[in-house]
């Protein structure tokens, strides 16, 4: 179902799951506020759960048994194990701003086969685009009704009667992505498959021009799972000063993200989530993009080694 955004996406599937005050929501820190944000538009609590530094998505025995719901970010594209739970919360939903096109074994990520939704986003940034847009999927009939009337001011319209008549009984918003940008939404997803295997063909030529350099490669997928690689980020030894040289010779790497219980917004959980901390410390992502290039990348791959 598409919404305006992966933000109102991710409000939309916390609403539809009946999340509200008196629940806790995990999520990891390492990811953009959206994630969160989305459990607190709601009124529920939000809890930061540390990360597993190996794969940078929330280590799964760091999520309390006792959660109500889980908001589970594929970092970078690459999934989370949703198998990996002990005890599966009463609600889960994925954030796959990362990940469309991803694969896991049991199939595609945003089939649901773990979780009660799964939220896309279509920002200019993502591996596509609508310039704006996002998406829930899921496989519950009862669900999908409560998402379409979040989405749409929470209309309820009778079947029988004159077409004028309308209800609302629990408040929604105006969440609805435009014909037009459905429209660019649907030809790029046509190109999905082919602009996903770009990016892992060049995440490939990235590791093995890389391997020879000081520095940690991102987590591969394991065999039965493909990567959506959303980002490529590699983390380095004095991030800060490698940052600035390869921007001063106009490379366009980034950092993601500044963790969540950093955001002032977040101060008052007053959580400590070590490996979070020091994953973010180290992290940059080097630009990874269909249309980069071998050349671009060769570029980018001299800049990274002169600044090490
Ligand atoms: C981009 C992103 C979002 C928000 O999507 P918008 O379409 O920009 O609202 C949410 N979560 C993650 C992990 C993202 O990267």
């Amino acid at each position: 179902m598409a919404f305006s955004s992966g933000t109102a996406a991710l409000h939309g599937a916390a609403a539809a799951a009946g999340l509200g005050p008196g629940d806790t929501v995990t999520t990891t820190a390492l990811s953009f506020s959206a994630s969160a944000n989305a459990a607190r538009y709601v009124g529920a609590a939000v809890a930061l759960a540390d990360i597993d530094p190996d794969t940078l998505n929330l280590d799964p025995a760091a999520v309390p048994r006792d959660t109500d719901a889980l908001i589970a970010v594929h970092y970078a594209g690459l999934p989370f194990d949703l198998r990996s739970l002990d005890t599966r919360p009463r609600v889960v939903i994925e954030d796959a701003a990362h990940a469309i096109g991803a694969l896991t074994p049991d199939g595609a990520v945003g089939n649901c086969a773990h979780s009660d939704m799964c939220c896309f986003s279509f920002h200019p940034v993502k591996t596509i685009t609508t310039t704006e847009g996002g998406a829930v999927t899921t496989n519950d009939r009862v669900l999908a009704d409560r998402l379409r009337r979040f989405r749409h001011h929470g209309i309820q319209q009778p079947s029988t009667g004159p077409a004028w008549q309308y209800d609302i009984e629990e408040l929604g918003y105006n969440y609805r992505l435009s014909d037009i940008h459905a429209a660019l939404g649907s030809s790029q997803l046509r190109r999905l498959d082919a602009f996903v295997a770009e990016r892992n063909r060049l995440a490939e030529r990235y590791r093995s021009l890389l391997e020879d350099l000081p520095i940690t490669l991102p987590p591969e997928a394991e065999p039965g799972w493909r990567h959506g690689y959303h980002l490529f980020a590699v983390r380095v030894d004095h991030r800060r000063r490698v940052y600035e040289m390869l921007r001063s010779r106009g490379i366009g790497v980034q950092v993601h993200y500044v963790p969540i219980h950093h955001l002032t917004a977040y101060e008052d959980l007053e959580v400590s989530l070590p490996r979070t901390d020091e994953a973010y410390e180290r992290l940059l992502s080097l630009p990874l993009f269909p249309s980069l290039g071998d050349a671009d990348q060769d570029q980018v791959v001299e800049a990274l080694r002169s600044s090490l």
